[in-house]
C-alpha cells in the first residue's frame, strides 16, 4: 500500500480538493493523509493567541472570518444539497466547539485542541466530497493512533498497534483518508508534531504499516537545488539519499518537515516529493541510492545563536567539551554545529529558551560571546568522494559575505556555514550561481 500526503495548498480550495480526489483515484487501495486547508492553521493560531490575551473580540472576528470561508468552500465542493447540508453540519460543530474556548480560562491544552481543528475539517470534507461521487472512502481517526510519548517523540509501536487495530476495524474500503500534524500525548490529550508535521505523520504511517511508497504532495515539482522562495531559477533534484533529505530537511528545505525522512529511512521506504499541480512532473526520489560525485542542492536555517566559550586555560584539556556538552543537556538544547580552537570552542543552538542559564553556567568555564541572528547555510551533497575542488568553489562563491563558522567532515554529505542573518539571501543567491 502507498501513503500520499497532501498539504494545505494541494487541498486549500474546493478545486483543489476535487484535483486531489482525481488523482486519488487510480484504482489502487492507498492511505491518503491531509493537511489543513493553507492558512488555517495560521489562523487557529492567531485565535489561541488571542484567546491567551483575553481578547475575545479579536478571537471571534478571526473565528467569523474563517468560518465564512468554509461556507463558501463547501457550497463550491459539493454539488447536492445532501453533501451541502452534511458539510455544514462538519463546519458548524467544529465552530461551534472552536468558539466554546471562548468563554473559559485558556490553557495549552486548549491551544492544542483548537490547533487539531483544521486537519479534523479538511479531512471530513474529503471524504465527504469523495462518499458524493460514490467512491469507497472511510475516515481513520488519528487520535486514535497516532502517539507521542513523555520525549515529545513518536510512540512507534503505539501507532503500529492501534493503526493496525483500526485499519482491522474498518477493512473493505477503497481510500483511507486520516489527518496529518494531530496527534495524543502520553497523557491522551490532544497534541500536535509541529508545524509542517503532516509530512511526519506520513512517514510514521508509511514506516508502521511497511508502506511501499510514502508520496509528499505539494505545490512544487519535487526538493529544488536552492530555496525557491530567495533564489530565482533553482531546478528539481530528481534523486536524493535519504542522509542527504534528511539534512536539507533538518537545515531549512521547508518542502519537508525535520524529522520525516528518519521512519522512512529505517525502513527503506522511497518517498517521492510530487507536484499537485503538475503530477506528471518527475518530482524528487529519496531512496538509499546515493548519487555520486555532485552538489545536490543548498538550504539555509534561520534564528541560529552563536555561542563561544574563550578559556585562557588549557580549553581543549581532556573532559573540557564533556563539561560543555552537559550544560546544553540540561537544558535539552541541541547543538547543531560545533568548530574548536586552542583557545576557544564556539557551537551554535535553534532553541533560546535556555539561553540565559546556559551563558550563565558557561561562565564557570572562561569567557562567553554570543551572537543572535545567525543563519546556517548547508550545501548538500556526496561530498566525501567528491570533494577535491568543491570546497574552493564554495569558499570562492562566498567570497563577499563574512564567515563566522565552518564545519566540514562531520557526515560525508554536507558543509554547513555560520553567517549573519543579514547577508543569507546574498549568500544563497552566490552559491547558485557558483555551485550549479
Ligand atoms: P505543504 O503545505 O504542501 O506542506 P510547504 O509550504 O510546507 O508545503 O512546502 C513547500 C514549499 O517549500 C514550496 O512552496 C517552497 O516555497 C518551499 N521550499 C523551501 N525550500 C525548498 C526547496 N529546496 N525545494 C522545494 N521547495 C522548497
Ligand atoms: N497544518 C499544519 C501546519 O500548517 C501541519 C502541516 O501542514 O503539515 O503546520
Ligand atoms: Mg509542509
Amino acid at each position: 500500500m502507498k501513503i500520499l500526503k497532501f498539504g494545505g495548498t494541494s487541498v486549500g480550495s474546493a478545486s483543489r480538493i476535487k484535483d486531489v480526489a482525481k488523482l486519488i483515484l487510480d484504482g489502487e487501495n492507498k492511505i491518503v493523509v491531509l493537511s489543513a486547508m493553507s492558512g488555517t492553521t495560521n489562523s487557529l493560531v492567531e485565535i489561541a493567541n488571542y484567546l491567551y490575551k483575553k481578547n475575545h473580540d479579536g478571537a471571534n472576528e478571526v473565528i467569523n472570518k474563517l468560518e465564512q470561508k468554509y461556507i463558501q468552500h463547501i457550497e463550491e465542493l459539493y454539488s447536492t444539497q445532501e453533501y451541502k447540508t452534511k458539510g455544514l453540519e462538519v463546519i458548524s460543530e467544529h465552530f461551534n466547539y472552536i468558539k466554546s474556548f471562548t468563554k473559559d480560562i485558556f490553557t495549552i491544552f486548549e491551544e492544542k485542541t483548537i490547533l487539531a481543528q483544521g486537519e479534523l475539517i479538511s479531512t471530513s470534507m474529503m471524504n465527504l466530497y469523495l462518499q458524493e461521487q460514490g467512491i469507497n472512502s472511510c475516515l481513520l481517526p488519528a487520535l486514535e493512533f497516532m502517539r507521542i510519548d513523555k520525549n515529545n517523540e513518536p510512540d512507534t509501536a503505539y501507532i503500529k498497534e492501534n493503526l493496525q487495530k483500526t485499519l482491522e476495524a474498518n477493512q473493505g474500503y477503497d481510500i483511507y483518508i486520516t489527518q496529518g500534524y494531530i496527534c495524543r500525548n502520553a497523557f491522551g490529550e490532544i497534541d500536535n508534531l509541529q508545524r509542517g508535521g503532516s509530512d511526519y505523520t506520513a512517514s510514521l504511517i508509511g514506516a508502521a504499516i511497511l508502506a511501499d511508497e510514502i508520496q509528499i504532495w505539494t505545490d512544487i515539482d519535487g526538493m529544488h537545488n536552492n530555496d525557491p522562495r530567495f533564489v530565482e531559477g533553482t531546478t528539481p533534484v530528481s534523486d536524493l539519499s535519504f542522509d542527504e533529505a534528511a539534512e536539507l530537511a533538518y537545515f531549512g528545505a521547508k518542502i519537508l518537515h525535520p524529522t520525516c525522512v528518519l521512519p522512512a529511512k529505517v525502513n527503506n521506504i522511497p518517498v517521492r516529493l510530487l507536484n499537485t499541480m503538475d503530477p506528471k512532473a518527475h518530482g524528487t526520489l529519496i531512496s538509499s541510492r546515493q548519487c555520486e560525485k555532485r552538489i545536490a542542492a543548498i538550504a539555509a536555517k534561520d534564528n541560529i545563536t552563536a555561542i563561544k566559550i574563550k578559556s585562557g586555560r588549557m580549553l581543549l584539556a581532556y573532559g573540557f567539551l564533556r563539561k560543555v556538552f552537559e550544560i546544553f543537556e540540561s537544558y535539552k538544547t541541541p547543538i547543531d554545529m560545533i568548530t574548536t580552537s586552542e583557545v576557544g570552542v564556539s557551537v551554535t543552538i535553534d532553541n533560546n529558551r535556555h539561553i540565559d542559564d546556559i551563558v550563565d553556567d558557561l561562565k564557570k568555564y572562561g569567557t562567553v560571546e554570543v551572537d543572535k541572528d545567525q543563519v546556517i547555510i548547508c550545501v548538500v551533497g556526496d561530498l566525501i568522494a567528491s570533494s577535491k575542488g568543491y570546497a574552493t568553489k564554495i569558499f570562492s562563491s562566498l567570497k563577499e559575505v563574512p564567515i563566522r563558522m565552518i564545519s566540514y567532515g562531520g557526515s560525508s554529505h554536507n558543509i554547513s556555514i555560520l553567517i549573519n542573518a543579514d547577508d543569507k539571501v546574498a549568500a544563497l543567491r552566490a552559491l547558485s550561481a557558483g555551485l550549479f
